[in-house]
């Protein structure tokens, strides 16, 4: 196996609160990895020191074995690391195309886009048919995807979802994490943060249980989702 992402022992502080306490985990090239805790344990936190949006207190991010952890936001995404940021953000007053057009914004290659373009449209046939709407007039489903389209016109190597299921309907929620699975299948590795535990566990390949701060528990998607501790604490019985 081929580490794509190490986490070293990472510290993250914001002012005198200290949100990550030394947490450690990796993702292989072609993984899906879940984090999964309570409100507050700290995956935010993780994924926005991973992108380059927060710096480290101390410890280290290797991808692609060289330290990123003091590497600017744009030069993360420039190595092939995407985020979904938790409620979407795209961009209102913009149409889905040119909320698509914002995630390819460091391809020079005119031919890349138009390409990446027909692969989103492809994965994602609905933003096809609505690419000159509003962002803003899409449902939260849709709004998803579009955040996920996004994140793909950068063509990355990893993408890191944070919390995509939330607050959509069930049938939003299926199509999502299918997506999520078909993504991974097509070559891009994921790193998934849910607060729906089961739904994340069930397609991950491994896991890692963050509380307040810390790694409390970490297996195969199928060791968390059958462990005691786990389904008592995150999975409602
Ligand atoms: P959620 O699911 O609510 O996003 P999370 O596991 O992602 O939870 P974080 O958002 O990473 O957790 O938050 C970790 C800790 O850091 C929490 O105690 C939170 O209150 C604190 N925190 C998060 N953002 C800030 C901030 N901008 N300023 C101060 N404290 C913050």
């Amino acid at each position: 196996m081929i580490v794509l992402l190490q986490v070293d022992n990472l510290v993250v502080n914001y002012g005198v609160i200290n949100a990550v306490k030394g947490v450690s985990f990796k993702i292989n090239q072609g993984e899906i990895v879940s984090l999964i805790g309570a409100n507050g344990a700290g995956k935010t936190t993780i994924l926005k020191t991973i992108s380059g949006l927060l710096k480290p207190q101390s410890g280290k991010i290797i991808y692609q074995n060289k330290e990123i952890q003091s590497q600017k936001a744009p030069k993360v995404v420039a190595e092939g690391i995407s985020q979904v940021p938790e409620g979407r953000h795209v961009f209102s007053g913009l149409s889905v195309m040119e909320n698509l057009q914002m995630g390819s914004f460091l391809e020079r290659d005119r031919n890349q886009i138009k390409q990446r373009f027909a692969e989103v449209f492809d994965r994602f046939p609905i933003l096809k048919q609505r690419k000159h709407q509003d962002a803003a007039t899409l449902s939260g489903g849709e709004q998803q995807m579009l955040a996920m389209g996004r994140a793909l016109m950068a063509n990355p190597k990893l993408i890191l979802l944070d919390e995509p299921s939330m607050g959509l309907a069930p049938i939003f929620i299926n199509e999502i994490f299918d997506i999520i699975k078909e993504i991974n299948q097509q070559g891009t590795t994921v790193l998934l943060i849910e607060q729906n535990a089961k739904k994340a566990l069930s397609i991950a390949d491994r896991g890692y249980v963050l509380a307040t701060g810390s790694v409390q528990m970490s297996g195969t998607g199928e060791e968390l989702l059958a462990n005691r501790e786990v389904q008592k604490a995150y999975l409602g019985g």
